[in-house]
C-alpha cells in the first residue's frame, strides 16, 4: 500500500480500516452507488453477504451474495461465522465475519450494503470502525417507480417492499451521514467525500503520534 496517500511513508504503521456502512430503502440507488464508489476506490473491499433468498436474474453467486440454503446459514450462525445477521422478507441475510476481519487487519476499508438492523449491530460491535451513511430517495413516488421498473417482482412483493422502505427510512437519524440521491453524480461525489474525510480522522492514523513526536524532536 505504498502509494496510498493515507499512509505516511515515514511511518508505515498504516491506518485502521473502516467499516463503511451504506443503508437505504431498496430502490434508492444504494447498490449502484456502492459499486461506483468501488470503481473510484479500487482498494476498497465489499462485504458480500450471505442470503437464503433465491438469486434474481443477473445476480452472480459470490459477487452479489453468497446464496445458501437455510441449513447452511444456520450452521454458520452456530459457528459464530457472522458479524451480524437478520431476517428480512422471510429470508436470512448475514455478514460473514472472516473476510471483514482480514480486510480491516490489512488496513483496507470495507463497504457494507445492509439494512438498518445490520448497521445498528455493526456499529455496536465495532463503534470505532463503523461509519454509517444513509441514502434517501428524493421522493416516495420515485422509489415506487424504480421498484416497478425493475420488473422482477410481483405487485404484492412491490407493495411489501414499499411498506418496508418506509420502515427503513424511519431509521435515518441513527446514521452519521445522510445523503439525498436526487442527482446520482452528486450523491456519488458526496459519498466519496465522506470516505476520504473519514480516512483522515485522527483515530484512523495511528502513525500521527510518532510524527508529532518527531516534530517536537526537531527543537532539540
Ligand atoms: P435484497 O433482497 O433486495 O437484495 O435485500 C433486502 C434487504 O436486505 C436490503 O435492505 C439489504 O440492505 C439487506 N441486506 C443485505 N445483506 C444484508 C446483511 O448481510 N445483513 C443485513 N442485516 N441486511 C442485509
Amino acid at each position: 500500500m505504498s502509494n496510498d496517500p493515507y499512509h505516511s511513508p515515514r511511518y508505515p504503521g498504516g491506518r485502521r480500516g473502516m467499516m463503511f456502512v451504506l443503508s437505504s430503502p431498496s430502490g434508492a440507488g444504494k447498490t449502484t452507488l456502492s459499486k461506483r464508489l468501488m470503481d473510484k476506490n479500487p482498494d476498497i473491499v465489499i462485504s458480500v453477504s450471505w442470503t437464503t433468498r433465491a438469486a434474481r436474474p443477473g445476480e452472480v453467486d459470490g459477487r452479489d451474495y453468497v446464496f445458501v440454503d437455510e441449513a447452511r446459514f444456520k450452521d454458520n450462525i452456530a459457528a459464530d461465522g457472522f458479524y451480524e445477521y437478520a431476517k428480512v422478507f422471510d429470508h436470512y441475510y448475514g455478514t460473514p465475519r472472516a473476510p471483514v476481519e482480514e480486510a480491516l487487519a490489512e488496513g483496507r476499508d470495507v463497504i457494507f450494503d445492509i439494512d438498518w438492523q445490520g448497521a445498528r449491530l455493526l456499529a455496536e460491535a465495532a463503534p470505532d470502525d463503523a461509519v454509517r451513511v444513509f441514502i434517501l430517495p428524493p421522493s416516495l413516488r420515485l422509489l415506487a417507480d424504480r421498484l416497478k421498473k425493475r420488473g422482477q417482482d410481483a405487485a404484492d412483493v412491490i407493495e411489501r417492499r414499499m411498506a418496508r422502505a418506509e420502515a427503513e427510512i424511519s431509521h435515518w437519524d441513527e446514521y452519521d451521514y445522510v445523503i439525498v440521491n436526487e442527482d446520482f453524480a452528486r450523491a456519488l461525489e458526496e459519498i466519496d467525500l465522506i470516505l476520504h474525510a473519514e480516512r483522515l480522522r485522527r483515530t484512523r492514523r495511528p502513525w500521527l503520534e510518532g510524527f508529532v513526536e518527531d516534530l517536537f524532536a526537531e527543537r532539540k
